[in-house]
């Protein structure tokens, strides 16, 4: 086969849903595998649905994910423009071909005739039983269609649906899918404007761009069977691309489509980056927002509707482009389980190395307005990142490592803070205060004496040392949190403990 070709063709007409981003995935991870070429094409024909910022918008999330096209506006490649805007005119030359083929027309219907006309027949289709009946270059004689195009009467050119044929696809998820033609409308191919229509543009572009397969939403089915058609009428149809219909996402109770409503009724993210649009309603927040790490977002994504065969859950980008095929991918929908995005950041999280976390971490920590020093960040990462699931858990859980303790739980110090605690806590600071190394192991060895020498546990000290140095029982080894906190920094904290937790548990 021919080096394949594939495309992500996103119409830029607001945020990218998070099944867009799994389009292009699948398709990304095709090329990878078979050395193939990604190409991002811009679908932006629909003048009425452009949104300003959406293609901006694509771009930035495809880099946020590591899917970086071979071709696309501003990515180079040979067979550009790769937005359809600035190729209107390679359409109405191939609408034209059409026409003089027979296989379009010109119409001349009015929005109000056509509304006429749906309202005189429920179920009103333009097509072979009908077509006859309206203003168009089949039903009224060439002389009068001339004097309507010379006088610019504006107009549509609509794809002639052959009447009692079938279209077969052999689409490569679905299998065989069948459409009668009788069922299929003469569909809109240029509207007024002088603008294609998505299906026109889609299979031009498919085929000067030398698409070897379509991957894209289960949505588009339908439309495929027009493709077909247009493949046909221009003579194509021995070289139609492929055909892979991607199952749909469902919502993650499991019950219908996902909406970019689930994600503010649920309070999850279901676009890759935040969003504002025009109103609060149509703004949202993104995986990349929530904490998301890209290649765990990425991870998540591939496994909603593909699987590998096999248990193994954690892809690398290369092990996910090994292991890709389409013949993997099932039929059935793909239940958007956002408790399982957590668990795969969660195991990315623990698996990245500290100063990759840190570069992730810092915004977090600066946005508080601390500066941590990078050997301290990666430090404070290596501590946390089995405790966290999100990004922003570091600052959440961990604040205290960059500012005094704002929250102490007293519930827990009020059983455990006995009336010689004082006492033992300012013993353990003259202990401290004597050490010359302030490292992880050198605490516990002085602490382990300490406790010794006076008969006690662990259970009698370290959950209260953990509430002064922390304020709460979670978190990391109580060692290693004072070697990293070090020794001023730690017995400030023992002395306020010291000082305020007998009046603490009193006042509550
Ligand atoms: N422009 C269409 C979309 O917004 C492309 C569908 C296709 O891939 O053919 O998804």
């Amino acid at each position: 086969m021919d080096n394949i070709r594939v495309r992500f063709a996103p119409s830029p007409t607001g945020a990218l849903h998070i099944g867009g981003v799994r389009t292009a995935l699948y398709n990304y991870l095709l090329a990878r595998k078979t050395g193939g070429t990604f190409i991002l094409r811009i679908e932006d024909t629909d003048q009425v649905r452009y949104v300003p910022g959406a293609e901006d918008y694509i771009i930035e999330t495809l880099r946020w994910c590591g899917l970086i096209p071979d071709e696309g506006p501003g990515f180079g490649g040979n067979y550009g423009p790769y937005r359809q805007s600035d190729r209107k005119a390679i359409y109405q030359e191939y609408a034209q071909q059409l026409l003089e083929s027979g296989h379009a027309y010109y119409a001349f219907d009015t929005p109000e005739e056509l509304e006429a006309a749906r309202s005189a027949q429920d179920n009103f289709k333009y097509d072979a039983t009908t077509r006859e009946l309206m203003r168009n270059s089949l039903s009224m004689p060439q002389t009068e269609v001339q004097a309507l195009l010379d006088a610019g009467v504006p107009y549509v050119i609509r794809l002639k649906v052959p009447a009692g044929e079938e279209v077969l696809i052999h689409d490569l998820i679905r299998d065989e899918v069948r459409f009668q033609t009788n069922e299929l409308d003469d569909k809109v191919i240029l509207k007024a404007d002088g603008m294609p229509t998505y299906h026109l543009a889609n299979i031009v572009d498919d085929r000067l761009m030398k698409i070897t397969h379509v991957i894209r939403g289960e949505e588009w089915l339908s439309s495929t069977a027009h493709h077909v058609l247009l493949y046909r009428a221009f003579g194509w149809e021995a070289e139609m691309p492929r055909f892979a219909h991607l199952p749909l996402i469902l919502k993650p109770s499991g019950k219908g489509k996902l909406s970019k409503r689930d994600g503010v009724q649920l309070g999850i993210p279901v676009f890759p980056l935040a969003w504002q649009g025009d109103t609060a309603e149509e703004s949202f927040t993104g995986f990349r927002e929530a904490g998301f790490l890209p290649h765990a977002m990425i991870n998540f994504l591939a496994m909603l509707g593909w699987n590998p065969g096999n248990d193994q859950e954690i892809f690398s980008i290369s092990e996910l482009c090994d292991a890709f095929t389409l013949e993997k991918i099932g039929k059935a929908g793909a239940r958007f389980d956002i408790d399982k995005a957590r668990w795969f950041n969660q195991q990315y999280i623990m698996a990245m190395d500290d100063t990759s976390l840190a570069a992730h971490v810092r915004p977090y920590i600066e946005a508080e307005g601390h500066k941590p020093d990078n050997h301290f960040l990666e430090a404070f990462c290596g501590l946390m990142k089995e405790r966290v699931t999100l990004l922003p858990d570091f600052w959440e859980n961990g604040y205290y490592f960059f500012e005094a303790v704002k929250i102490f739980d007293t519930a827990t110090l009020s059983k455990r803070w006995k009336p010689e605690s004082r006492e033992m806590m300012l013993a353990l600071y003259a202990e401290l205060n004597e050490l010359d190394v302030f490292s992880a192991a050198d605490l516990h060895t002085a602490i382990d004496r300490f406790l010794e020498k006076r008969g006690l546990k662990h259970g009698d000290l370290l959950p209260l040392l953990r509430i002064a140095l922390a304020g709460t029982m979670k978190g990391p080894a109580v060692f290693e949190m004072m070697a990293l906190l070090g020794c001023e920094e730690s017995l400030r904290r023992l002395q306020t403990a010291c000082d305020t937790f007998d009046s603490l548990i009193a006042g509550q």
